[in-house]
């Protein structure tokens, strides 16, 4: 049997896959079993930010497995020290929690505003502010989090304490708040509800909202961290930060990690027997991440993710079928007039292209470290696609 085989068989049909098998990757390029090679503008959806297999990153990972690869969280060790140490650096946010996904970093950003409010005014002030159209994961509280009635299905009972304000609408944010409020929760750019970007205005809003009444923001850069938009934390944009920032896909190059970021204001909310994560802030998967913020660090960095994301979009310009270009940096959704973006995938996919879709959107994630030649080739296949 083949891995198709094998997998429809065993594992879970919960996933809409591509009928590709792939086998090994190199820095923005892999294959399929088959030989075929493919170019890679969706990195795991946004996890692989430096690419397939980066030497420094998989020199570290492959280091550290040799030496310690797991001790639990009875215990100190280096590496989430270490990351810990130059997140809260690079952000300026003063304490980590580390978990093993999105979802699960956003279930600690959730619990510490829930806590925060409890500790400070008693019961009764735990509602949290969504967004309509927003993704926050997969666990019961984040499909409750998730402002999407598709999600809100089969799993009953949901967690209950969730309200869902229209995105850039002030009026019904003021219209939703009340003394039961506790936090707002925004992702700066929507990413799984088909890469929307929220007004300055609006994000401005929520922050003085934020401050003024001493309920928690909470950012979900789940997606939009770690260089995706062209900056470190995409509210660097607006000038913006969270109370809360939640961080995972990109932070780890590829290898499963989440992270709750708090300012100095909520950084002990969640003490000893609170919260905690078996695998949570593991070393080999730390080891990785330290690499993935060496190179974010690195003078340059930003302004060729801009360069990059401006050449995608000069390209898309000039193609036709393209109805609108929406996003920030190498995070960028595709609006099409006539083709469905499922049918633009599947050409990509057979001319040696891997991109995403979002919504009725096509999603482009590349590396981070994409060169400026391949960007041009896998836009070369792309528009070919889109115009043919
Ligand atoms: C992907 C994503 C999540 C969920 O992350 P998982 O690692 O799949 O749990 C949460 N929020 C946003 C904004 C995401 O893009």
């Amino acid at each position: 049997m083949n891995a198709i085989e094998q997998t429809e068989l065993h594992i879970m049909s919960t996933y809409g896959r591509n009928a590709v098998t792939l086998e090994a990757g190199s820095e923005t390029t892999c294959r399929d079993e088959n030989g075929k090679s493919y170019i890679d503008f969706g990195s795991g959806i946004g996890t692989n930010s430096l690419g397939f297999c980066n030497e420094a990153w998989a020199d570290a990972v492959c280091a550290q497995v040799r030496t310690l690869q797991h001790t639990s969280n009875l215990y100190y060790h280096s590496p989430q020290a270490q990351l810990a140490e130059k997140l809260c650096a690079m952000t300026g946010y003063s304490k980590v929690f580390y978990g093993n996904s999105g979802a699960e970093a956003n279930e600690c950003a959730i619990k510490l505003a829930r806590k925060y409010s409890f500790d400070k005014y008693g019961a009764g002030r735990h509602t949290i502010i969504t967004l309509v159209n927003s993704f926050h994961g997969r666990t019961l509280c984040t499909l409750s989090a998730t402002g999407q009635d598709v999600f809100h299905n089969f799993f009953f009972p949901f967690v209950e304490g969730f309200r869902y304000v229209k995105a850039n609408d002030i009026a019904d944010l003021h219209e939703k708040l009340d003394d039961t409020v506790c936090a707002i929760m925004v992702e700066y750019v929507q990413g799984e509800g088909g890469v929307c970007l929220l007004d300055a205005d609006f994000i401005k809003e929520i922050r003085s909202i934020c401050t003024e009444r001493d309920i928690l923001m909470i950012a979900d850069e789940v997606q939009t961290g770690i260089g995706r938009t062209g900056k470190l934390l995409a509210g660097e944009h607006f000038g913006c930060m969270a109370d809360v920032t939640t961080l995972a896909k990109g932070l780890g190059g590829g290898l499963p990690i989440g992270a709750c970021l708090a300012n100095e204001k909520c950084a002990d909310v969640l003490g000893k027997g609170s919260h905690g994560s078996t695998f949570g802030g593991n070393p080999v998967v730390c080891a990785g991440a330290v690499k993935v913020l060496e190179y974010m660090e690195q003078d340059g960095v930003m302004d060729e993710i801009e360069a990059k994301s401006a050449y995608i979009r000069e390209r898309l310009s000039a193609v036709s079928e393209v109805a609108a270009v929406s996003g920030k940096g190498l995070m960028i959704g595709i609006a099409l007039k006539e083709k469905k973006a499922a049918d633009v995938l599947q050409q990509c996919l057979e001319q040696g292209l891997l991109v995403l879709t979002a919504k009725d959107k096509v999603r482009l994630l590349p590396p981070l470290v994409i060169s400026m030649e391949e960007l041009a080739k896998g836009m070369d296949i792309l528009c070919n696609v889109l115009e043919g």
